[in-house]
């Protein structure tokens, strides 16, 4: 589509009859979403019915309760999870995720997709997610520690580094990565302490992390929004775009996006939005959510209500926050070009259906927030080789792969006539059926 095209359905756009919503679409369940997306990529590639039975559950869904003491002396029950959906083509491998409205079904969701997303980019790598079901803002930093080494504990050897391989995820960093190798060394003999350190990605530069982990996902985004402008003959330069979350995804999305020429006009967390027409300097506005927590409070913009942050007009908008934040309202009400998904499952299917009768693209999560998991394979290889890669190396092998996955998937949506996330499933399934049925089922 030519971009004058773009410019008039975008023009097109309801303006005066915004529908309103001022609370997120009450949460569906987002396995069952991700499962209706693996049934239309099945149908697509006529999948094998053993394949689609045994993708269709996880293998393993371990749940773990931990006792911690907190600060005050007292103790509380913590309820962790980890969510093992597939290893046929590597390592169980994803996220651990530290939020208060956690579940199984979310994780069961989540760990599919990282299934997805390995497959799709030929990462040997399976799919997994865990996480633990509390607020961490609540807590101080040696409770996060103790809550975190204890879980560790209590997952035990159901992790290990060629077996299921955790990374940061919603409300873990660095430093929860690195307590988690930590605790994981000291519960093996210390002659193999060492090798142990692959056991997560994403730690920090000083634990054996990669120079480039932290950015990674933004900067995958932004490889694909760059693609995706090339084939639509979209200039960035001069475009605007807005953000919803401002954590390690939006906020590196967006300071790489500025980079590019485009301008930050409205942005969201999970207290508020603000926005402002003549653009918000993602830099500055980083160190602002580092030392207050979140964007509300940032002086150079206009605190807005969630329904007229989905209804600002801008060029691009990427999700960066939690799952299923784009219901039909939403997809009524965007005023964008391209939706790229910087979260995990952020669009519900009948909002996606809106967004393509407008001819608002969209660019799936496995596609382009794959940028963290592509980095964490470089991290845990360096880790194995016992090498350091210079961040140059690092940018340059994640930009050569996203661009030739986001080049794969589109040939393939066109090939087949299908949307850009079925394309996506759709090669990822195509490699792990071919797995299958190489290797065939055990006995
Ligand atoms: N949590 C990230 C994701 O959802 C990164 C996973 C990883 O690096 O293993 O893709």
């Amino acid at each position: 589509m030519a971009q004058s095209e773009v410019a008039k359905q975008t023009k097109a756009a309801p303006t005066a009859s915004v529908a309103s919503s001022t609370e997120a679409p009450p949460k569906g369940n987002l396995y069952t979403i991700v499962q209706g997306q693996l049934d239309k990529a099945a149908k697509a590639v006529n999948l094998s019915r053993e394949v689609y039975t045994i993708l269709s559950q996880p293998k393993n869904e371990l749940i773990v309760h931990f006792p911690v003491r907190l600060d005050d002396g007292n103790y509380r029950l913590f309820k962790g999870y980890r969510v093992q959906h597939n290893n046929i083509l590597g390592p169980y491998k994803g996220g651990i995720r530290y939020h208060e409205d956690v579940t199984l079904d979310e994780l069961k969701g989540l760990g599919a997709s990282m299934t997805w997303k390995s497959a799709l980019h030929d990462i040997p790598f399976g799919g997994a997610k865990g996480g633990i079901k509390f607020n961490p803002r609540l807590h101080s930093k040696g409770e996060l520690e103790r809550i975190t080494r204890r879980y560790t504990h209590a997952l035990g050897g159901n992790i290990g580094p060629e077996s299921d391989i955790p990374a940061p995820d919603v409300g873990t960093n660095g430093q929860t990565m690195v307590w988690i190798m930590d605790t994981f060394m000291n519960m093996r003999e210390s002659s193999d302490k060492n090798a142990m350190r692959r056991v997560v990605t994403g730690k920090t530069i000083n634990s054996g992390g990669s120079y480039g982990r932290e950015s990674a996902t933004g900067q995958g985004i932004v490889h694909c929004i760059t693609e995706w402008a090339k084939h639509r003959r979209f200039n960035l330069n001069g475009s605007s775009f807005m953000v919803q979350g401002f954590g390690n995804v939006g906020s590196h999305t967006a300071k790489i996006l500025a980079k590019l020429g485009s301008t930050l006009v409205a942005v969201g967390d999970y207290k508020g939005y603000i926005a402002n027409p003549e653009g918000l300097n993602a830099h500055k506005l980083a160190e602002h959510v580092a030392q207050t927590g979140s964007v509300e409070s940032y002086k150079h913009a206009r605190v807005i209500g969630r329904e007229e942050f989905f209804a600002t007009e801008a060029d691009l908008f990427i999700p960066a926050a939690l799952e299923l934040e784009i219901g039909e309202t939403e997809a009524k009400n965007l005023r964008c070009k391209v939706v790229a998904e910087g979260a995990n499952g952020p669009t519900y299917p009948e909002a996606e259906a809106i967004l393509a009768e407008r001819g608002i693209d969209l660019l799936p999560d496995i596609l382009v927030n794959s940028g963290g998991v592509m980095v964490s394979y470089f991290e845990w290889l360096q880790n194995k080789r016992a090498e350091r890669w210079p961040l140059e190396e690092v940018e340059q092998r994640l930009e050569e792969w996203m661009k030739r996955t986001f080049g794969q998937v589109q040939d393939f949506a066109e090939e087949l006539k299908v949307d850009m996330r079925t394309a996506a499933y759709a090669i990822g399934l195509d490699r792990i059926e071919k797995a299958y049925s190489e290797r065939g089922i055990f006995p």
